[in-house]
């Protein structure tokens, strides 16, 4: 039984869900306290609750009686299934958080999976859905992992209801992978995408990152949604490079300006350019779990968050595996290597 402090370091809840899916894949059972401790409203949230369901449905395991607010657990798992699922968050909670939880496991499988999560795509804090397509898809790929990622229909919070649908092959041996430079630019581009909201937020949004960026119209796009599916607005800029794609964003909101928006996007964009960074400080903590389940990698990355280091204290209590920061110039290199 691992016994984990979910007070760790940045006390999210990042430290569960590393030990949902590292519990499920090594088949060790792990016991947390403090659960999102450092967070205003502690403990398990419908989408953490969703997590331990979800990972519950498809490894069979013991939860105990799990439920919202909770912050304590005890996770027992049993064998990995492939299979159909559907699991509903039912608040505008990340849909992309809890597909992030699954999605390793699924790889070590017995059979290929097809899982359909609803509730929040767009949600501040989490990866975008396109962040998870583009980005994080891309990395998985190239480690060798064969998924799909599907976004049927947005969800903005507060209103949620949108769905993400995964396809994923079970792949037993993910192949370690060194992302040191990101190589030429391929492609850049941003896209506004609005719902229920006036097209001018989005004019303004996409201006801020033509001058910014120096771009030209065919690399800025409005995309228009159902109303239905917002209210919301998700400006996303995408840096599609030789060996690394990158998703920023940044969410309107009521009372906030366009161009404030736009320049959450940019500063971002820029810290990322500037450092010659592969991988931004999202992306990092993501891939950090493929890459120790793989045994080795080693990329560079544009900020060393509180939150990857955090996951990598929870990863190295799971795998044989040793994760190190190293400062170099504007960025820093991470190194995974096995024990
Ligand atoms: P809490 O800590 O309240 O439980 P949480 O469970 O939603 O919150 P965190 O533990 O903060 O989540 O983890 C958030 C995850 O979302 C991290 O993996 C982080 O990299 C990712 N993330 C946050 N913002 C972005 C973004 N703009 N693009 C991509 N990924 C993001």
């Amino acid at each position: 039984m691992i016994e984990l402090d979910g007070a760790t370091g940045e006390g999210g809840g990042q430290v569960l869900r590393t030990a949902l899916t590292l519990s499920m894949i090594t088949g060790q059972p792990f016991r947390i306290v403090n659960i999102r401790a450092n967070r205003p409203k502690p403990g398990l949230m419908r989408q953490h609750l969703v997590a331990v369901q979800a990972a519950a449905g498809i490894s069979n395991a013991d939860i105990g009686s799990a439920a919202v607010g909770a912050q304590t657990l005890q996770f027992t798992p049993g064998k990995i299934k492939g299979g159909a699922y559907q699991f509903a968050i039912g608040t505008a909670g990340s849909c992309t958080l809890v597909l992030q939880t699954l999605l390793p496991a699924l790889l070590y499988a017995d059979a290929p999976s097809v899982v359909k999560i609803t509730g929040g795509t767009h949600n501040a804090m989490a990866p975008p859905a396109h962040f998870l397509q583009r980005a994080y898809g891309r990395v998985l790929a190239a480690m060798g992992a064969d998924l799909e990622i599907e976004l049927k229909r947005f969800g903005f919070y507060p209103a949620g209801g949108g769905e993400i649908e995964a396809k994923v092959s079970p792949c037993r041996q993910l192949q370690p992978l060194e992302l040191m430079s990101r190589g030429e630019r391929v492609a850049g581009y941003a896209e506004s995408f609005i719902a229920g909201v006036p097209a001018d937020v989005a004019k303004r949004e996409l201006a801020c990152v033509k001058t910014a960026m120096g771009w030209d119209d065919a690399q800025l796009a409005i995309r228009g949604l159902p109303h239905d599916q917002g209210p919301g607005n998700a400006l996303l800029v995408t840096l599609e490079s030789q060996h690394v794609t990158e998703v920023f964003c940044a969410f309107g909101e009521k009372m906030v300006r366009s161009e404030v928006v736009a320049k959450k996007a940019i500063s971002q964009v820029r810290q990322y350019i500037a450092s010659g960074a592969a991988v931004g400080e999202h992306l990092a903590d993501q891939i950090m779990l493929p890459l120790a389940l793989a045994g080795s990698g080693r990329f560079t990355v544009d900020c060393v968050s509180q939150h990857a280091l955090t996951n990598a204290e929870v990863i190295e209590q799971f795998l044989p595996v040793r994760i190190t920061f190293a400062e170099q110039g504007l960025s820093s290199v991470c190194e995974i290597a096995t024990k």
